[in-house]
């Protein structure tokens, strides 16, 4: 565990930080007021030297909780070797890397990236260019269909099919090509659908949108009609991937494969952005030298931690973490509905708590649980997303649990 006040700068107090974030950092986020220093496993201390429980695993980008000794020891390792390259030439770690992934992921091919949402640009542009060059679409016809409350990433195309306002207004004009649909509804998938459909892209259940999880025949009926119109299935795992749900990939739960499955956050172990498209040899083949790239993708410091990362998800642990404490955190969340708690959405140990009306708002709830050293976010008004680092223990689990039916208890 973290030791409270080591390497903890006490010229600052916490008040000194928020003042400068205030006035030097774009005010793009509304953060909690809480400045953390360092962190271990599932604790984090701030820098006043007070310890909070990790609630939120930096959206899963934490699922190995913070600075998992495996992952820090790959990081250092490489630190010393070789950083980056740029993909000029080839070096040790990406062949390796890609091998690994596409084994662990059952795919053929990797595109390695950084962030996030330039995986999922990296999928829009491999769906459009397999549509004009296997599909036959006419060139700059190609449609892709998307779900209302998605949440993929913040670039402007991107934020073009965004339904969340403050996501999307006034970043205009925006990139066509996508069609709406509902989410959960394959039914207005169905309607959707044609000849010029390059792809389908769906979360496989939506983080952002406050832990949505589908109804069981969503994903398979999207999985059939894809194949019907011969249009690829794109799952973006970013945030539900890579154990948080109990599963390696959410849409095994549902027993259906994608063509193409994006994946970022806990790929880069806590410590890095490493995000990859992963899928069909024949799909992601489409891409041929210059037409796409990265400066740092799949740099050698970014692929060692990812391998670190593969290996651990190789060993089954983690699911098996999140599936039976995901089941004790279910049961108990479960308990809270009509005290205080209107539903509990999620599968392993992810879950949207919605906030009875009457209760707090998500983000009063959120800085009532930060005074009690429980630390989470709201997402939407009313509603808490509860994404432990998977590493979490089942007391410490108890003890954030407690805090939030003493929270919500009404
Ligand atoms: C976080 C997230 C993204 C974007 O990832 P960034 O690394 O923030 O760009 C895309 N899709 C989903 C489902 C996410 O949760």
């Amino acid at each position: 565990m973290a030791t409270a006040h080591t390497h903890v700068d006490t010229r600052y107090r916490a008040t000194e930080f928020l003042a400068l974030d205030d006035r030097y950092s774009a005010h793009n986020y509304h953060p909690l007021p809480v400045v953390i220093a360092e962190a271990e496993g599932a604790w984090m201390t701030d820098v006043d030297g007070r310890r909070y429980l990790d609630f939120l695993a930096g959206y899963s980008a934490l699922n190995f909780g913070h600075r998992h000794p495996e992952l820090v020891a790959a990081a250092t390792e490489q630190l010393n070797k070789l950083t980056l390259t740029s993909r000029a030439f080839h070096h040790d770690q990406l062949g390796p890397f890609c091998q690994e992934l596409a084994e662990l992921t059952g795919t053929d091919r990797v595109l390695p990236m950084n962030s996030g949402a330039e995986a999922v640009e990296s999928a829009i542009k491999i769906a459009r260019k397999w549509a004009y060059q296997v599909k036959g679409v006419p060139e700059n016809q190609a449609e892709i269909i998307v779900a209302g409350s998605n949440f993929h990433g913040r670039t402007t195309t991107i934020v073009s099919f965004s339904t969340d306002p403050e996501a999307h207004d006034e970043f205009g004009p925006y990139t066509p090509g996508f069609t709406l649909t509902d989410y959960g509804d394959a039914t207005s998938v169905e309607a959707a659908i044609s000849e010029r459909t390059a792809a389908v892209l769906v979360e496989p259940i939506q983080g952002e949108a406050g832990v949505v999880v589908p109804p069981a025949d969503y994903l398979p009926r999207l999985r059939r009609v894809c194949d019907e119109h011969g249009a690829l299935l794109i799952c973006d795992e970013i945030q539900s991937g890579l154990a948080r749900t109990g599963e390696l990939l959410a849409s095994a739960h549902d027993g259906v494969r994608a063509d193409l499955y994006t994946l970022g956050k806990a790929l880069g172990g806590g410590i890095l952005p490493v995000s990859a498209v992963v899928g069909r040899d024949d799909v992601i083949g489409v891409l041929q030298p210059g037409q796409h790239g990265s400066t740092f993708g799949g740099n050698p410091l970014a692929a060692a931690v990812g391998r670190a990362v593969i290996r651990l998800l190789r060993t089954g642990e983690f699911q098996e973490r999140s599936r039976e404490l995901g089941a004790h955190l279910h049961r108990r969340l479960g308990e809270l509905i009509g005290h205080g708690v209107a539903e509990v959405r999620g599968r392993g140990l992810w879950a949207g708590v919605e906030i009875a009306p009457g209760g707090p708002t998500g983000r009063a709830a959120s800085e009532a649980l930060m005074a009690q050293g429980v630390l989470c976010k709201e997402t939407q008004a009313s509603t808490l997303r509860i994404a432990p680092p998977l590493v979490v223990s089942r007391e410490d689990l108890d003890t954030g649990i407690d805090a939030i039916a003493g929270v919500l208890a009404r």
